[in-house]
């Protein structure tokens, strides 16, 4: 019997002109043998997200997609950075796709990990994370600061999957579910999980960039850390309100021993009330910025507007009962 299940894989590109045509031939023969073996449709793709490439990369997915129409590509007006790029993507699919795998143009992610993650969402699972198993390709450089950026995360209250890039497979009504996340500071680890849904996790080797360079250098990964920590978390504000009250666990520490000391008979004139004064003020400083910065953060999130809740099936008798998504029109149309 032949699958019906429309996959399509979307990969941002960023002057990735010397690894696209080996990337699309590994692809095209881990597409055909997923067609062949009935996991997907025949109607199933490879899309290419230009993420406004300085080099040939666009023409190259042209080309591409003359030859073959299991490639197509989708051009952005310029440079929106990865995640733009690859939201673009899942956003432009969204609606001929049954189900969506991302992953980096350098196939640094294992793509025979793509089985197990289809025979996963056949099963029933909506989400599949891609979770590397270790790091021995990276340099030690990018695994120090790579490791350190997921502990830094979770530190600062943003939880994401332990070592989980963004290579992944997402069902429809997971796609549909983050298109109602309308925030415009984008960290996708983050906010997947936040859609919920059936989830698990496929490991795999992370293997070399086979050709070009790294378009993450270390000045973009702090930058994303930092997009990652403050689109997620307000916890940073919750910091300072500690520090205030910090400060007012020193002010008692110095008046208790500036009291034992007057009991000693060695009392510095003036030196207690300075000192109480000085920790005092900071600290009411501090707790009034805390202060101010939990309702920013509340506005900052509000103004993010994410949905409250999404349902994942609603069962009821009635004459009337609405769709609940596009797959069980799909089904009834069959
Ligand atoms: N990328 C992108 N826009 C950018 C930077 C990167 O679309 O501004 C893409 C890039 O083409 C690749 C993916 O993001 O497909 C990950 O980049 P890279 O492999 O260089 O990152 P690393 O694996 O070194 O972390
Ligand atoms: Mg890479």
């Amino acid at each position: 019997m032949l699958s019906d299940q429309v996959l399509y894989v979307v990969i941002p590109c960023y002057n990735e002109q010397e690894v696209l045509a080996e990337t699309a031939a590994r692809l095209k023969d881990k597409m055909n043998s997923l067609i062949g073996s009935h996991k997907i449709s025949v109607h199933s793709r490879v899309a290419f997200v230009n993420d406004g490439s300085k080099d040939d990369t666009w023409s190259l997915i042209e080309e591409l997609h003359k030859s073959d129409p299991l490639f197509s590509g989708i051009n952005l007006s310029r440079n929106r950075g990865h995640q733009n790029a690859l939201l673009a993507g899942l956003m432009t699919v969204k609606e001929c796709a049954d189900v969506v795998i991302s992953m980096d143009a350098d196939l640094q992610d294992d793509i025979d990990a793509m089985d197990e993650m289809i025979d996963k969402y056949l099963k029933g699972i909506d989400i599949v994370y891609g979770v590397r198993r270790d790091r021995t390709k990276d340099s030690f450089f990018k695994k120090v600061t790579a490791e350190g950026f997921y502990r830094l995360m979770n530190v600062m209250g943003a939880n994401t999957v332990f070592n989980h890039a963004d290579y992944r497979l997402m069902s429809r009504r997971a796609l549909e579910g983050l298109a109602e996340f309308s925030e415009v500071n984008l960290f996708l680890r983050g906010i997947i999980p936040m859609i919920g849904y059936a989830n698990d996790v496929v490991y795999y080797k992370r293997g070399e960039r086979f050709a070009g360079e790294s378009k993450y250098p270390f000045r973009k990964m702090l930058a994303f850390a930092i997009e990652g920590i403050t689109s997620l978390s307000t916890r940073p504000i919750k910091m300072i309100t500690g520090l205030g009250f910090m400060s007012f666990l020193v002010i008692i520490g110095i008046l208790i021993y500036s009291i034992v000391r007057y009991y000693m008979g060695e009392t510095i004139t003036g030196w207690p009330t300075l000192m109480v004064s000085v920790w005092l003020i900071g600290g009411l400083i501090l707790l009034s910025l805390g202060v101010v910065g939990e309702y920013v953060g509340k506005i900052y999130l509000e103004a993010k507007g994410r949905p409250r809740f999404i349902i994942e099936s609603f069962i009821n008798e009635s004459k009337d009962t609405p769709n609940q998504n596009h797959r069980e029109e799909k089904d009834k149309n069959d």
